[in-house]
C-alpha cells in the first residue's frame, strides 16, 4: 500500500455531485482529490441513449460558478453535458483521476479511511461519495424473465430506436425514462405496450419551488429514517410537456396494468389477453452504487442508510452527495455545498479559509 496523505478528502465519481463538492473544496482551499472510474469526463451522462437531445431532459442544472452557456438543445445531451464536464474540469484544474474505480472504503485505525483502487490504495480523513446510479440499473424479478426469447434490456442499455424500427416492444416502468422511451420508439413506428405498477402520476402543472421542496422534503424523510430512497423523480411526478400532450393525444402514452407474465413469444396479462412481442424494455430505473461502502457497515437493518443531511450518521466521515434527496442535478448542486461545510468542521479547518 502506498497511501498518498496529501488528500484530506477524496471524492469518489466526477459526475455532477462530485465536480460540484470538488468546486466546493477548491473553494476552501481542502486538499482533496477526485477518482473517477468514467474512460472520459460527463458522469452518467457520458451514457445517455443518443437521441436523448437536451431539450428532452428534465433540465440540466449548472454546475457552480461556470454556467453551460446557450447550449443548442437540439444536441444530444450525451455530448453536450460531457463537453461541458470536461470544460469545467480543465479549466478549473480539477484533480480528477481517471479511469480509477473505487473497489473497497475501509477503516484504516488511526481515524482515516483507507480507499482501495485500481489505481492502489490512499488514506483520506473524509470520504464523499458521488457515485450516482447508473451503474446499478435495478432489474426486478418477474415471472417469465427468463422464457421471453425475445430482446431484453434496461434503460441503461438502450441504443436509441433505431434497432426496433417496425418491432413490437414492451416498455415496463412508470418514470421519465419509460416515456422518453415510448415516444422515442414511436418516431420509427415501433408498436409499443406501456406497462406499469401504478397508474402514472401526471404533473400537467408547472413545477414550482414549493412543490420541488415538498418532493425533497419527502425523500429526506426517508433517508433520515434509514429507509432507502425514493427517486426524487418518482415523487415529483412525470411533467406533461407539449410533446407529451401530442403523445397522448396520438395514443403512445397508453398505458396497461403489468402482465402477469412473460412468455416464450411475449407477455400474457392476468385476463388471459396475450400480446406477441420483440423486446422487452425494462425501464425500472437504478439502484445508488455503494457496494464499496460495504466494508464500513454503514447500512441500517432495513437496508438503507441513516442519513443527518449529505451526513452518514453512523461515520461523520462519509458524506453521500447525489444521494436520495440530493439525487438530481440541482440537488447535487446544493448538496456539494452543504458537505463542504460540513467538511471543514470534521477538518478543523476555518471556513473563511
Ligand atoms: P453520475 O452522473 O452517475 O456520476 C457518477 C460518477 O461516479 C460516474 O462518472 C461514475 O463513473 C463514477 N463512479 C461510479 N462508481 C464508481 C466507483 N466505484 N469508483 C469511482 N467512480 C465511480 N436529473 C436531472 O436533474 N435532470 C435530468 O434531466 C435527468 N435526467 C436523467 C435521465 C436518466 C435516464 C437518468 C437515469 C437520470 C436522470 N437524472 C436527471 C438524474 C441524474 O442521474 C442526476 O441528476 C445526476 O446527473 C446524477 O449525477 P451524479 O453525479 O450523482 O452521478
Amino acid at each position: 500500500m502506498t497511501p498518498d496523505r496529501s488528500a484530506d478528502v477524496v471524492v469518489v465519481g466526477a459526475g455532477q455531485a462530485g465536480l460540484s463538492t470538488a468546486w466546493f473544496l477548491r473553494k476552501y482551499a481542502v486538499p482533496y482529490v477526485v477518482l473517477d472510474a468514467g474512460e472520459r469526463p460527463g458522469g452518467a451522462w457520458a451514457h445517455r441513449w443518443p437521441s436523448l437531445r437536451l431539450a428532452g431532459t428534465n433540465h440540466v442544472h449548472d454546475l457552480p460558478g461556470v454556467p453551460l452557456r446557450d447550449p443548442d438543445p437540439c444536441r444530444p445531451a450525451a455530448e453536450v453535458v460531457p463537453e461541458y464536464f470536461a470544460a469545467y474540469e480543465r479549466d478549473l484544474g480539477l484533480p480528477v483521476l481517471r479511469p480509477v474505480r473505487v473497489t473497497a472504503v475501509r477503516e484504516a485505525g488511526d481515524g482515516r479511511l483507507l480507499v482501495e483502487s485500481s489505481a492502489g490504495t490512499r488514506s483520506a480523513r473524509a470520504l464523499v461519495n458521488a457515485t450516482g446510479t447508473w451503474t446499478r440499473p435495478f432489474w426486478p424479478a418477474f415471472p417469465g424473465r427468463g422464457a421471453f426469447r425475445g430482446r431484453q434490456l434496461h434503460t441503461a442499455d438502450y441504443p436509441g430506436p433505431g434497432p426496433f424500427r417496425g418491432e413490437r416492444v414492451l416498455v415496463v416502468g412508470g418514470g421519465i425514462s419509460a416515456v422518453q422511451h415510448l415516444m422515442d420508439l414511436a418516431t420509427v413506428g415501433a408498436r409499443t405496450t406501456w406497462a406499469t405498477r401504478r397508474p402514472p402520476l401526471w404533473r400537467e402543472t408547472p413545477w414550482d419551488v414549493d412543490a420541488g421542496r415538498t418532493a425533497v422534503a419527502q425523500v429526506e424523510e426517508a433517508v433520515r429514517a434509514g429507509r432507502p430512497p425514493e427517486s426524487v423523480v418518482s415523487v415529483t411526478g412525470l411533467p406533461v410537456t407539449d410533446d407529451v400532450r401530442a403523445a397522448r393525444a396520438a395514443g403512445v402514452l397508453d398505458r396497461l396494468p403489468m402482465p402477469a407474465r412473460l412468455v416464450e413469444d411475449g407477455a400474457v396479462w392476468p385476463d388471459g389477453t396475450r400480446r406477441p412481442y420483440d423486446a422487452v424494455l425494462w425501464a425500472t430505473g437504478f439502484r445508488a452504487a455503494l457496494e464499496h461502502l460495504a466494508p464500513l457497515g454503514l447500512r441500517e437493518p432495513g437496508g438503507g442508510i441513516r442519513m443527518e443531511g449529505t451526513r452518514v450518521a453512523r461515520d461523520p466521515r462519509v458524506h453521500l452527495v447525489g444521494y436520495g434527496p440530493s439525487a438530481s442535478t440541482i440537488g447535487a448542486n446544493r448538496a456539494g455545498r452543504a458537505v463542504v461545510r460540513d467538511l471543514l468542521d470534521l477538518l478543523g479547518r476555518p471556513a473563511a479559509a
